[in-house]
């Protein structure tokens, strides 16, 4: 461990956003940082890199442990560090009461910190949510006037080279294929998410993912189970309309009520699974269930998430562009009961067979973009060969963040031909959108101009 940072000599890989909040965090300490990435322009190459100049390395998350410059940091003496573990040395320095609570999944991470951050600050407790939300936790343990409690997203990647930041509680919400490309192997992602039990006390995991139950055994902390079934003693659930509570209540035959199921929006089925993680780690630091209560009823998810951008003849239009893997669509399509459905993208290795297997009977046809839109033709012709296939080519005038929209017009004219009251038309892309977009941002903000422009307008 480096306690002291000042005259230190950190190398810093990625000059990306978690790259730069722990250059300034050091060197506000008298630490003389280097930073160097592929890409930006005022940082090293790592080809210049002489490694025998540093006395720590850190890592960004994003960086591939195949980069040949992680490979050769590895296999040097340096100290390796990354963002969340140095957050914590400071925070036992600058605020040793800070309590952290952390969740990982593959899908819901978001939504659910933002839950748990909104139900800690209804019971007046002083909370942010941070890491891939927000603030990174290097800011905000650095913030004036520390926090009581920090929540922590954490992606696969920063699970993969924490190792010192301790947790309260920490859940695991699901886990399903996602970022293959870079963890090499469905377990070692796996791996990476269960990691975060080893140093949290108390584990909230989501009984209803086979996955994550198989995988909880060989962890000792205590274990608490939600699910959207009812739940036994020592779980949390659902009983009819309501959330029920049986772990975190005085006698465990006893049912606590949390709150309704419409209480929570958008009231589908995995949301009603991230408001009960959500509940879950907020009664590990003992807020009341009327606190939890309110703050879920002033919930809303941001935007891109099952978002409805328009209304009218009975068809719902609905940018969930934030589904960038087959598990976040599948839970989308599962909500809907007969939708035109736009997808394709950069599948980032992921299977579409099984999502196209779980959710055929939703699909009346797809509309497929993108650099790997084969990938879900042919599943699609495998398993659902009657499901229509509409495939989208870019027009020769759309160009990535170019001024013209035509490629998502052109998607949304697709759809308007084959909707009937009724019908969704939701973009839940099972991809990420880097081939042809900015951002999720980007494709979902465009998807609704292009809804505007072409069906309000009608
Ligand atoms: P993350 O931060 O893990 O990417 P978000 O809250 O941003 O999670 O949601 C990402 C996508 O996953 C959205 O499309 C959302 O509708 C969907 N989603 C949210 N929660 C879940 C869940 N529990 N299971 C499956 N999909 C989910």
């Amino acid at each position: 461990m480096l306690n002291n940072f000042a005259d230190q000599r950190f190398l810093i890989l990625g000059a990306g956003v978690t790259g730069s909040a722990v250059a300034n965090s050091l060197r506000s300490r008298g630490g003389l940082v280097t930073i160097t990435d592929d890409n930006a322009q005022d940082a090293l190459r790592p080809k210049t890199i002489n490694l025998a100049n540093f006395d720590a390395v850190v890592i960004s998350p994003g960086w591939r442990q195949d980069h040949p410059l992680v490979a050769q940091v590895l296999s040097s003496n340096l100290h390796i560090l990354n963002e969340i573990d140095l957050a914590w040395q400071i925070r036992s320095e600058l605020a040793p009461q800070q309590k952290w609570l952390a969740l990982t999944g593959t899908n819901g991470k978001t939504t659910t910190v933002e839950m748990v951050a909104k139900i800690l600050q209804t019971a007046g407790l002083k909370a942010v949510a941070c890491g891939n939300v927000g603030d990174t936790v290097i800011e905000a343990v650095d913030r004036e006037n520390a926090y009581d409690y920090l929540v922590l997203e954490l992606s696969s990647f920063q699970l993969h080279w924490a190792k010192q930041a301790q947790f309260v509680s920490a859940a695991i919400l699901n886990i399903a294929d996602d970022h293959l490309d870079w963890h090499g192997t469905f377990d070692a992602y796996a791996d990476a998410k269960f990691s975060i039990l080893e140093r949290a006390d108390i584990a909230i995991l989501n009984a209803d993912d086979e996955q994550v139950v198989l995988r909880a055994n060989r962890f000792t902390s205590r274990k608490v189970f939600f699910s959207l079934d009812t739940p036994a003693p020592g779980e949390i659930g659902v009983v009819e309309e309501l959330l029920v509570d049986r772990a975190f209540v005085a006698d465990p035959l006893e049912a606590a009520m949390i709150c309704e199921l419409k209480d929570i929006t958008p009231t589908v089925p995995h949301n009603v699974s991230n408001a009960l993680a959500a509940a879950a780690l907020a009664r590990t630091v003992d807020v009341s269930h009327e606190h939890i209560q309110k703050a879920l009823q002033e919930f809303k998810p941001g935007r891109h998430r099952i978002e409805t951008v328009y209304e009218s003849n009975s068809v719902s239009w609905i940018n969930d562009s934030k589904a960038t893997n087959p598990h976040a669509s599948s839970a989308s399509l599962m909500s809907h009961l007969s939708v035109v459905w736009i997808a394709g993208g950069l599948a980032k290795g992921a299977d579409m067979s099984s999502l196209v297997q779980r959710c055929k009977g939703r699909i009346k046809a797809a509309i497929l973009i993108g650099a790997d839109r084969q990938l879900i033709e042919d599943a699609l012709q495998e398993h659902a060969p009657d499901i229509p296939r509409f495939l989208v080519d870019a027009p020769a005038d759309y160009a990535r963040g170019g001024d013209s929209n035509s490629l998502m017009e052109a998607v949304v004219s697709q759809a308007a031909k084959l909707v009937a009251p009724g019908d969704t038309v939701l973009m839940a892309p099972a991809c990420a959108s880097m081939d042809q977009f900015i951002s999720y941002a980007d494709r979902g903000d465009r998807f609704a101009a292009a809804v505007r422009k072409v069906v309000a307008y009608e």
